[in-house]
């Protein structure tokens, strides 16, 4: 290939793309026999931006999240985490360079109380995790302390974690990815099964946090959407429909044909 001025400029704006963005995925496709579940050009977050995706069932969201975790291999296209080729990277991996994963289901241990359930996932813990030695210390006592006052959790502290509503077991599990300091909280309908003031505290949460970790939030609820405020992508059968305010993507027709008017 010829190296014009024009090629090498592209190049750079790529580069200067890749090198700025926290998750960038180029040309990403994800087919499961034969169907194409994903089916991405271009998709970028921002470091501490807090992003909703939405979309009908089986429009890719939850794959996207598998690809940019590293649960799910792209077959094809670059998938980029602070401006490192992350495509072929494991799962572990991926979380140690500050992914967290926030499943449908949480994923908490019932007999264990909320603060212990905290302290199993502290960084240093999980990979020390069978060793007797590993003692909590009290800046990690604070910390933990300070987190479960902010996810709402103070009064419920000494509980076993089975004692929990639905919504309290979000915010732990919550609590439990960002006492590792995640850059970026992947999110998968954190309000499905919330009552009305369970889904208006979730959303108080994740605006709470944003600025402090990039959020990518996947929800169903529209009035959760809008009151998180921020940018939305819409995804339908894999591919980015569009992307913009939630008024500018309401008003798309397309959009509202493919899923806002159903
Ligand atoms: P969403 O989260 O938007 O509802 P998903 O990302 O879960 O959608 O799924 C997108 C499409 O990919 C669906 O048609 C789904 O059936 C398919 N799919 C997802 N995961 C797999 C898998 N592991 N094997 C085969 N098909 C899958
Ligand atoms: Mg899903």
């Amino acid at each position: 290939m010829t190296i014009t001025a024009a090629t090498a400029l592209q190049d750079l704006s790529q580069t200067d793309r890749i090198l700025s963005m926290l998750v960038y995925l180029e040309n990403v496709l994800v087919v499961f026999d034969g169907f194409r579940a994903l089916d991405i050009d271009v998709f970028g977050l921002y470091h501490n931006e807090l992003r909703v995706v939405i979309g009908p069932n089986g429009a890719g969201k939850t794959t996207l999240c598998d690809v940019i975790s590293g649960k799910t291999r792209a077959s094809a296209g670059k998938v980029y985490l602070n401006g490192t080729d992350v495509t072929s990277a494991s799962e572990t991996e991926i979380a140690r360079r500050g992914v967290g994963r926030k499943f449908q289901t949480p994923t908490v241990f019932d007999s264990l109380t909320v603060f212990e359930n905290v302290e199993l996932a502290l960084p240093r813990r999980r990979r020390l995790w069978q060793n007797l030695w590993g003692r909590t210390t009290s800046d990690e006592h604070d910390q933990i302390q300070s987190i479960l006052k902010r996810m709402r959790l103070s009064d419920e502290i000494h509980k076993p974690a089975k004692f929990l509503s639905h919504g309290q077991r979000q915010c732990l599990e919550i609590s439990m990815l960002i006492v590792a300091s995640p850059q970026l909280l992947l999110v998968d309908e954190p309000a499905a099964g919330l009552t009305d003031d369970e889904t208006a505290l979730m959303a108080d949460l994740l605006l709470e946090l944003r600025g402090e970790h990039a959020i990518m939030v996947i929800e169903h609820d529209m009035d959760f959407v809008r009151r998180l405020g921020s940018t939305v992508t819409v995804l339908n059968e894999g591919r980015i429909l569009a992307e913009g305010s939630m008024d500018e993507v309401q008003a798309n027709p397309q959009v509202v044909e493919a899923y806002l008017g159903r």
